[in-house]
């Protein structure tokens, strides 16, 4: 097995409406949540899940969100610094979609491979009005980047797959990482938000399409179940305090 070790990076928290989390609700009560990143360390390189907030967007964010909460630990550089990284000897970046608090760090990573769908990527330069607040063009707007367009569920190195996971975004994307002793674990990405999202089947509030985005999950249900792995959610602070954390590791 090629995989060696899975990293849970914590990127800062930010204030976030109900009506955002869950597609049934309608109450704009804000509650905090959790923003992550993953790293995927194989025999055959190395791969970061997400790139959480861009870091020129986190003085704006401390001024306005009375719940965001951003220490200089949570810069994503520290997070790779505290486990012997720095951006250059990332191999590969895998981004779930291009919103901005998944892609807020690409720049980050100019040597590395950008892997996101090509829909994703045709969709956040020419989004719908009513998503266009979530795509900033600043972070994926690096055209002199090695940028690799994907089109469906694609094996990276062994062990570590891209699940095309459609519906919260137009392409979406969750990772498959199978550990040799933790066992399989899926990163969920926007598929899922929070465990309730996996556990009562609930669709984001920030939706393209709900009906794929349930699909989706559904899907990621099914695969860890097949597979006796386990799902892990993108902004669940509940979630997140159970999770070992960098520089601790599953292995
Ligand atoms: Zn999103």
């Amino acid at each position: 097995m090629a995989v060696q070790a899975l990293y849970a990076l914590q990127n800062g928290f930010f204030g976030f409406e109900r009506s955002g989390l869950f597609y049934d609700e309608r109450s704009g009560e804000k509650t905090q949540i959790v923003v992550t990143c993953y790293l995927v360390k194989t025999s055959d390189g190395t791969i970061l899940f997400d790139t959480g907030l861009a870091p020129r967007a986190v003085p704006g964010l401390l001024r306005t969100d009375p719940l965001a909460r951003f220490s200089d630990d949570d810069l994503l550089v520290h997070r790779l610094d505290s486990i012997g990284l720095e951006p250059g000897s990332v191999d590969a970046v895998v981004l779930s979609h291009l919103h901005f608090d998944h892609a807020g760090g690409a720049s980050l990573f100019p040597k590395s491979e950008l892997i996101v769908q090509q829909d994703e990527y045709a969709y956040a330069h020419h989004p719908a009005s009513f998503f266009a607040s979530f795509y900033y063009q600043k972070n994926f707007d690096l055209p002199g980047y090695r940028w690799r367009l994907l089109d469906g569920d694609t094996e990276l190195v062994p062990g570590v797959t891209v699940l095309r996971t459609d519906g919260h975004t137009p392409g979406h994307q969750s990772l498959l990482v199978e550990l040799p002793g933790a066992g399989p674990v899926i990163l969920a990405g926007d598929c899922a938000y929070w465990q309730e999202h996996i556990d009562k089947e609930r669709v984001p509030g920030v939706v393209w399409n709900p009906t794929l985005a349930l699909h989706s999950l559904k899907r990621l249900k099914t695969l860890a179940r097949l597979t006796r792995g386990r799902i892990f959610p993108s902004h669940d602070p509940v979630f997140w305090q159970t999770l070992k954390k960098a520089p601790d590791a599953y292995r």
